[in-house]
């Protein structure tokens, strides 16, 4: 489609509020959308077993004879596709920005003649625009990037499993497995993961207090059966476990997918890990990897030289949006209310110490601790899976900057899984999750309601008697959805 020229406008309007309506301009620089360096048939068969959970495609993969320059070509695709929906999402924040900026300059223009109502209305659309600018800047630097990790850890495992997985069997027929690092299953408890765990408790005591002091920490589910479900099922794990420090679990009432242990013990479980968790030895495996970061101490390491105030992620817009809106601001409040990012992209991935090598370590010492305390230890790679797949990319997302995907992990808890003895009866589901998921499921209707009750109020910072601001995507929706919307010139734009 030809451009007009550079102030040509073809607005649409991508959603009404009561008092905002957002007219989007077209980008005047253009990308082209990818090619497909691969044959459709070929194409349409890999993307299909991207769709699969991993669990599938470890069964399938062997069978497949997929060709190396297909597999290359589907790479090249997931890269050009990952940069096309990049490019589209930042053009659009452009165009927020620019937006901010002319209602900005109209309030300036006006200048003492303004009326309030109308001052009030503009107050609204800034807030608005803001909101949609924050949410496609994460989009971009985030959710995209870790949907498109998924894709490419999963051609990675079609590619390379079927000579993983011979390897994996000569392996345990020469028994060279027995030599692993912490091979020694049997000696969990005994063997020293890393000393002087208990060093660290101060440490997670500063950063607690630094998230609670910032409001960035959400409130403590009011439920104390299920806060004692959770705390009973993790201390079972952790009598099983290398962890020489108490363990101090708290579920916390957010929507979040996620769970994160502080230095020291300090484990939070948010509402909605425990929501998209359907067996007891998925929260199980989540707990267990959690508390594997504390026992080998992953972010003491990391965070050896760092200042406990740089608990929080130092990027651009979440540092900004995050610190500057104050502690009551409308940064905290979209952020932590809206669910449209939370802690898993607010907190330094120092400090839960997330790196390639300790994510690999806390699984292997995660699927060993469920295994030992009597679990399927196959729970935490069907929970990853779950939100990999089923669950869409978008409400995933925070766990994956949290717990990045890769293939190196996929495959080195599959082989890890392989190697434990197996147990005869071990535990997937129990009669006490049941009951906790129906508690659940009363709770989150009430904690819901009441965090809508108490929107007004948490707006100080911001305009009052706005409305709420918008969502720009819905949390179940896949990446590929979502970068159609961006696509300029999309039949959804012409609305
Ligand atoms: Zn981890």
């Amino acid at each position: 489609m030809q451009l007009e020229g550079p102030h040509r406008r073809c607005g649409y309007v991508l959603f009404v509020g009561l008092s905002v309506s957002l007219i989007l301009g077209c980008s005047q620089r253009r990308v082209k959308p990818p090619e497909m360096p691969l044959a459709p048939s070929a194409h349409d068969q890999i993307q299909q077993r991207l769709q699969q959970p991993y669990e599938d495609l470890f069964d399938l993969a062997p069978g497949l004879n997929l060709s190396a320059t297909d597999l290359e070509g589907m790479r090249k695709h997931v890269r050009q596709s990952q940069d096309y929906c990049t490019t589209n999402v930042k053009e659009r924040a452009k165009i927020y920005e620019k937006q901010t900026d002319e209602r900005i300059a109209e309030i300036k223009h006006l200048g003492k003649q303004i009326e309030e109502s109308q001052r009030h209305d503009l107050h609204c659309q800034i807030q608005e625009l803001r909101s949609a600018k924050a949410q496609a800047d994460l989009l971009a630097d985030q959710l995209i990037p870790v949907a498109f990790d998924n894709s490419r850890a999963k051609i990675e495992l079609l590619e390379k499993w079927p000579a993983d997985y011979q390897q994996l069997q000569q392996e345990i027929k020469s028994e060279a497995y027995l030599s692993r690092r912490w091979g020694n299953a049997t000696e969990i408890g005994f063997r020293e993961v890393e000393k002087d765990q208990k060093d660290d408790v101060k440490r997670g005591q500063d950063a607690v207090r630094e998230l609670q002091q910032q409001m960035a920490m959400p409130p403590e589910l009011d439920n104390k059966a299920i806060q004692d479900y959770v705390n009973t099922v993790a201390q079972r794990i952790a009598r099983n476990s290398d962890l020489l420090v108490p363990l101090k679990v708290v579920v916390l009432d957010s929507k979040e997918v996620n769970a994160f242990a502080l230095p020291g013990g300090f484990l939070y479980v948010q509402r909605g890990l425990l929501e998209a968790a359907d067996d007891e030895s998925e929260l199980a495996g989540v707990l267990a990897h959690e508390m594997s970061h504390v026992a080998a101490r992953h972010g003491y390491k990391l965070m050896k030289k760092a200042m406990i105030s740089s608990i929080f992620y130092q990027s651009a817009q979440i540092a900004a949006i995050i610190l500057t809106g104050g502690a009551a601001g409308i940064g905290t409040y979209y952020a932590l209310q809206y669910g449209f990012y939370g802690l898993g992209f607010a907190l330094n991935l120092n400090l839960l110490g997330v790196s390639r090598d300790y994510e690999t370590e806390a699984d292997q010492l995660g699927i060993q601790y469920a295994w030992k305390t009597g679990y399927d230890p196959n729970g935490f790679i069907r929970f990853f899976d779950k939100i990999a797949s089923k669950e869409g990319n978008v409400i995933g997302a925070s766990w994956f900057r949290t717990h990045p995907v890769f293939y190196d992990r996929m495959v080195h808890a599959k082989r890890e899984i392989a190697f434990l003895p197996k147990k005869e009866q071990a535990i997937v589901q129990t009669t006490e999750f049941e009951e906790m998921k129906k508690l659940l499921a009363v709770q989150v209707v009430k904690s819901n309601s009441e965090q809508n009750k108490k929107r007004p109020t948490l707006l100080t910072g911001g305009e009052e008697r706005c409305e709420a601001p918008k969502k720009l995507y819905k949390d179940t929706d896949l990446i590929e959805t979502i970068c159609l919307q961006f696509e300029p010139d999309t039949p959804a734009s012409k609305k």
